[in-house]
């Protein structure tokens, strides 16, 4: 089995073929000749601004969970020459940072695979307008990188744990490993002052529901924000159905039940997390006013509030979650384009934007229809 611990993405023994799917369509060729300007409020065909940027820093992982990238698939990863530089990065992030972006998030694949991160977080720190530095990783790697990734200037982590089993834990990440190096990943974060540590739980029923309260409990005592998420139909390879989707509301109420609850306010009342805080009391359990939540992308979906944009490790821009067309920025980056020619591509990409997937999910669902989309694989894009 390949050791998840190993921070060398090449040396990977998992066999890494057939699924990349290549560079998605450049799509640089229409791109900016709206002749809208950047000075324009920068908002897209729904009226939505561009506040977020997601940067997916490597496509490779050193796990095969279930619901993102089974083990059972062979998997073709970029070559080193492809991805991004972290150079390449902090010139792209200043220009989204230039267009309103004022926070941002790096993932993958598992982004503590990528080497020297903590430069990369220091450059990204260092430009002015970013309000919000955060990272989602697996924590596989986390006790040893928590503390160099504080010290370059990251604020916040998210750390990704479906079971607190060490058999189902192993299996729903497809490569064995244990529960315990992560929750000593969550403390070393801790330590290193990235508070509240949060924690995404993607929740399938028969899957994991069952443990719900348990995840609850223990990550709760340990002072964690827990976000519960509902099992989403991102990319194409795992096996998704409605029957495996309990719902936000459901997933709440069966915490509430064991563990006494008060719903927060939503920050705005198109937010998709049913937040909620605990009301304490319970013995060994999580601390009253501490923030537990549910992401209802499924069962209430709202895309009218959808600020985000991604970039892909191959310098890529979706935006949406869910859409295969990305507009390839690598090529214009490396052939030698003005700050403002680039810039011009961005905005203009975005004034045309329109993705509401979610919302169109939920509405091919209610009437019974099913169109199979191409879908961008959830590790190629970052989740
Ligand atoms: N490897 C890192 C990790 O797992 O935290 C970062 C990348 S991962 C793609 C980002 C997030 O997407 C994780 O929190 C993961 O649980 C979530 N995710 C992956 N597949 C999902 C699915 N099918 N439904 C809901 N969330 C999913
Ligand atoms: Fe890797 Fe994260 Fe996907 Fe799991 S969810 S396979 S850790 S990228
Ligand atoms: Fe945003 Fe796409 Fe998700 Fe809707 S489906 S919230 S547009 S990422």
């Amino acid at each position: 089995m390949h050791d998840p611990t190993s921070d060398d993405p090449e040396g990977m023994t998992i066999r890494e073929r057939s699924q990349h799917s290549g560079p998605a369509p450049a799509g640089t060729a229409s791109a900016g000749r709206s002749g809208l300007g950047a000075e324009e409020p920068l908002v897209d065909r729904l009226g939505r601004g561009l506040d977020d940027l997601r940067i997916s820093v490597i496509d490779r992982c050193n796990y095969r969970c279930t619901f993102c990238m089974p083990a059972d698939r062979d998997y073709q990863f970029l070559p080193r020459e492809e991805l991004l530089t972290f150079e390449e990065i902090a010139r792209l992030a200043g220009l989204f940072v230039g267009l309103g972006v004022h926070k941002i998030r790096l993932t993958g694949g598992e982004p503590l695979l990528r080497k020297d991160l903590p430069a990369l977080v220091e450059m990204l720190a260092s430009i002015d307008g970013v309000e919000d530095l955060a990272l989602t990783t697996n924590g596989v790697l986390l006790e040893r990188m928590a503390e160099p990734l504080a010290a370059a200037g990251l604020r916040r982590v998210t750390v990704s744990l479906e079971s607190l089993r060490d058999d189902r834990y192993g299996a729903i990440n497809g490569v064995g490993h244990p529960v315990a190096p992560i929750l000593r990943g969550i403390e070393a974060a801790q330590r290193a002052g990235l508070e509240p540590v949060k924690v995404n739980v993607v929740v399938q029923r028969g899957v994991n529901d069952d443990e719900v309260v348990d995840l609850a409990r223990e990550l709760g005592r340990r002072r964690c924000v827990v976000r519960f998420i509902e099992f989403m139909d991102v990319g194409t390879l795992n096996d998704w159905g409605e029957a495996k989707v309990l719902s936000a509301r459901e997933i709440v109420q069966r915490v509430a039940a064991e563990l006494p609850l008060t719903p927060r306010a939503r920050r705005r009342a198109s937010d998709t997390a049913l937040r909620h805080e605990y009301l304490g009391g319970t013995p060994d359990g999580p601390p009253a006013g501490l923030e537990v939540g549910a992401i209802a992308s499924i069962t209430e979906p709202f895309c009218g509030d959808c600020t985000r944009a991604r970039l892909t490790s191959e310098g890529a821009l979706h935006t949406c979650l869910f859409s295969h067309a990305g507009l390839d920025l690598k090529a214009p980056l490396r052939g030698g384009a003005t700050d403002a020619q680039i810039e011009r591509l961005i905005a203009d990409r975005w004034r045309r934007r329109a993705d509401r997937y979610s919302e169109e999910r939920a509405e091919r669902m209610a009437s019974g229809s099913r169109v199979a989309e191409p879908k961008i694989e959830m590790y190629r894009i970052g989740g």
